[in-house]
């Protein structure tokens, strides 16, 4: 596996909350982070139909457009009675035409859920992919399991985490403190195999 040995690298992202996530976790590692939307990079399509596929696309584009290895994720959210969507489709479920409602997203997913026996499983699911401006890449996966709160509770987080309580937690992901999202989150899972792999000797 190839080590990151660049001292800045580009988050290529454009979802603010990711943004803080991945730049509170890289923090530690002195490595200083530039967002693909400070370069003034667009937002490539997501074509894909898997996390890996989306999160190759966004890193290679935003290595080959910077010259910098480029450090991308692609997420979603999964709830086992509907065959695991939204998933790869997490952030389409709540486009409007004004732009995403997370609040519209959620309710779609109770609605499709809320007669389905309980507790209702789900998983945040991650892929993180550290691509280079030559064209190598690594990919790292992660995952936290959990049910599902509703109403949704809580203003931290983003996305659908007012309605994950992950397995052993009695607060949802948007109640509890940054740090401890950070400590188990599918985000986290997959960064600290990055780490293992790409920063440590
Ligand atoms: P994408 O990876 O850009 O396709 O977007 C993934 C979508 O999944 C995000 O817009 C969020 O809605 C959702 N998602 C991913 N990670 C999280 C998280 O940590 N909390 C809440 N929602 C998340």
């Amino acid at each position: 596996m190839r080590k990151l040995t660049d001292k800045k690298i580009v988050l290529a992202s454009h979802n603010k909350g990711k943004l803080r996530e991945i730049a509170e976790l890289l923090e530690p590692f002195g490595i200083s982070v530039v967002s693909a939307g400070d370069l003034g990079l667009e937002e490539p399509d997501e074509t894909e139909s898997t996390y890996a596929g989306n999160a190759r696309i966004k890193a290679h584009f935003a290595a080959a457009n910077s010259g910098l290895p480029a450090l991308s994720d692609d997420s979603g959210f999964s709830v086992a009675a509907l065959d695991g969507a939204p998933g790869v489709y997490s952030a389409d479920w709540a486009e409007t035409p004004d732009g995403r409602d997370f609040d519209l997203a959620m309710s779609k997913v109770w609605d499709k859920v809320k007669h389905a026996p309980t507790p209702l499983a789900a998983k945040f699911c991650c892929t993180l992919c550290l691509a280079w401006p030559d064209g190598h890449d690594e990919l790292f996966e992660g995952e936290v399991f959990g049910t599902i709160a509703w109403p949704p509770r809580g203003d931290r987080g983003f996305g659908y985490d007012p309605m994950f309580v992950a397995d052993g937690m009695s607060q949802t992901f948007a109640e509890i403190e940054p740090a401890q999202k950070h400590d188990m989150s599918h985000r986290a899972d997959a960064f600290d195999k990055f780490v293992k792999n790409c920063l440590e000797s």
